[in-house]
């Protein structure tokens, strides 16, 4: 400014616009730099940024690849499962399939197998042998002789099983005695699990033959205690031998053939069957009826006798024959029967039964004689049964015929009354007496006696049986009360079926085999294939 003093004002402005240009030139330089040192900066940020986000990326596609594959391989392994998975599948379906087809064929098998059994046992003779092997029981533990404890514990040990269902093994191998090893064939044998309903179930075809016109004998045999009576009636009450009614379950043979027959005949036409009860006893070869009333109503033991028809039939006279409606009606009436039992305690069992007691259904078929011609095959069998028939019970059916409403009221009925002809059969259900020796019930005078009975009567069942297997002309029905009894059920053309009741434990072995023996030559029966009472078909034309 002291350049200044003394210029003009041209000068002055002049000098001025070139300080101003000066100094612009030195701001612009400034600002160049600066510029120039941002951008420089800037570019180098830029560079780094850039690598690291190019960096980035690259981890990036590096770690999804690795995911990537993860899941590619994760996936591959889900479908190799589904795959294995699907094979296993297809395979268990396949193997579902065939086991199914194996089944059917088995069943089919086993049905097959069981028409051929049936057809054999037709050819056989109709005669059949079950075998059931009770459980081991509370009492068969207790002391009956005076045994060591050693001894005792062999003694409730199983002598006795069911090696298959035809099948029974006795085993046996106690210190001082020949081991035993020897097996029996039966048509049936029952283990100690199977029920009552198992057992009726291969009782119950026999029924079917009763309505078809055959008679029926189903008996149990067996030492006291093996379960006779369990099986044919169910369980006792220990007071008065009567059965529990209650348990359906556990009911044996005679309530359930008993239901079966009265299901049966509900199939068939109202009015044309009737069922009639009659209940004895046979006790020291005397026929006690347990059905008859005294002049009060009451029931008490009355004594029978059995003969033999003009027609060759064993026959009751005076026997009485209850007629029941159903099967409740049934099980009441044996039960009150079955309270006037005779019984004498052995030390084999407290209730042992000393008599053979034989529950009798008779049914009558009704036939109108318009039929005959067409219905009947062989006229004169039937007009023979038919004269036995009316023979045997004239008046109850008569009876039956004109009194009771419920059964021939209507007046179709009673028109054709005259022309009506009347075919028995017999279902014969026996609870036979205890088959011990003497010696293992360890018994003595009254009860000997009553032994040496039930032995001769038994023995002589064991006769018929083998006069029967023999083909002989002459069969000892006669030999003893029971055998005559039985005669119709037994010989012929009926169907029996022995039912071996066996006591499975060691102590029992003596008894047992002597069952299995008598089963086993019971089955040796060899009889003509049974021919059926000509009973009328329902006609197909008709
Ligand atoms: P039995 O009439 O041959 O003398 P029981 O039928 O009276 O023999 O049977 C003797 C005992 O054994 C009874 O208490 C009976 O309930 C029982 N019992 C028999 N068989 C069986 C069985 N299969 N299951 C269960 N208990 C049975
Ligand atoms: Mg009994």
């Amino acid at each position: 400014y002291r350049g200044l003093a003394g210029r003009s004002t041209n000068e002055v402005l002049q000098l001025y616009a070139a300080h101003g240009q000066q100094m612009k030139l030195q701001r612009s330089s400034v600002i160049t730099q600066l510029h120039g040192a941002i951008k420089k900066r800037l570019k180098q940020d830029l560079k780094s940024l850039r690598s690291f986000a190019v960096e980035i990326s690259k981890d990036f596609q590096r770690q999804s690849k690795t995911c990537l594959y993860q899941i590619l391989a994760a996936v591959q392994g889900i479908q190799l499962q589904n795959e294995a998975m699907q094979m296993f599948q297809i395979k268990a379906f396949d193997l579902e399939q065939s086991l199914q087809e194996v089944t059917e064929r088995y069943e089919k098998e086993k049905q097959k197998r069981k028409a051929l059994h049936n057809n054999l046992i037709e050819l056989r003779g109709n005669i059949r042998v079950h075998c059931r092997i009770r459980p081991l029981l509370p009492f068969d533990n207790a002391a009956g002789h005076s045994v060591s404890q050693d001894r005792q514990r062999n003694f409730s040990e199983k002598a006795a099983y069911a090696a298959d269902d035809e099948t029974v093994l006795v085993k046996c191998s106690r210190p001082g005695h020949a081991s035993v090893n020897k097996t029996f064939q039966f048509e049936r044998v029952y283990n100690d699990l199977e029920s009552q309903d198992a057992v009726f179930a291969d009782v119950a075809p026999l029924l079917t033959s009763l309505l078809d016109g055959y008679n029926v004998c189903i008996m149990a045999y067996g030492q006291t205690g093996s379960g006779k009576t369990y099986t044919m009636l169910g369980p006792q009450f220990e007071e008065n031998l009567a059965f529990s009614i209650e348990e359906e379950s556990e009911l044996g043979i005679i309530p359930r053939a008993t239901q079966e027959v009265f299901r049966l005949i509900s199939e068939k036409p109202p009015g044309s069957y009737w069922v009639e009860v009659s209940v004895v006893e046979v006790y020291n070869n005397e026929i006690f009826d347990l059905l008859a009333k005294d002049s009060y109503g009451k029931v008490f033991g009355m004594k029978r006798d059995v003969v033999t028809t003009r027609e060759g039939k064993s026959d009751v006279p005076l026997l009485t024959h209850v007629t029941v409606e159903n099967a409740s009606e049934f099980l009441h009436l044996v039960n009150k029967g079955l309270q006037l039992r005779v019984t004498h305690p052995t030390l084999v069992h407290a209730h042992s039964s000393r008599s053979h007691l034989v529950v009798t259904l008779t049914i009558t078929t009704v036939v109108f004689g318009d039929n005959f011609g067409t219905l009947w095959e062989d006229e004169q069998t039937s007009q023979r049964q038919n004269k036995e028939a009316s023979c045997t019970f004239p008046h109850r059916m008569r009876d039956n015929i004109s009194t009771s409403s419920s059964r021939a009221s209507s007046p179709v009925q009673l028109e054709a009354a005259e022309k009506m002809k009347q075919v028995k059969t017999r279902l014969q259900l026996v609870d036979l007496a205890g088959s011990e020796c003497v010696g293992m019930s360890g018994v003595t005078g009254a009860a000997l006696r009553e032994t040496s009975f039930i032995n001769r009567s038994l023995s002589a069942l064991a006769d018929v049986l083998g006069a029967i297997a023999e083909q002989r002309a002459h069969v000892p029905y006669r030999n003893s009360k029971l055998t005559h009894l039985l005669q119709d059920s037994v010989g012929g053309d009926a169907k029996l079926l022995v039912m071996l009741c066996i006591s499975p434990g060691q102590k029992y072995l003596t008894e047992s085999m002597q069952s299995l023996g008598f089963g086993t030559r019971a089955r040796q029966v060899q009889r003509g294939q049974g021919k059926k009472k000509n009973f009328p078909v329902p006609s197909k034309g008709k």
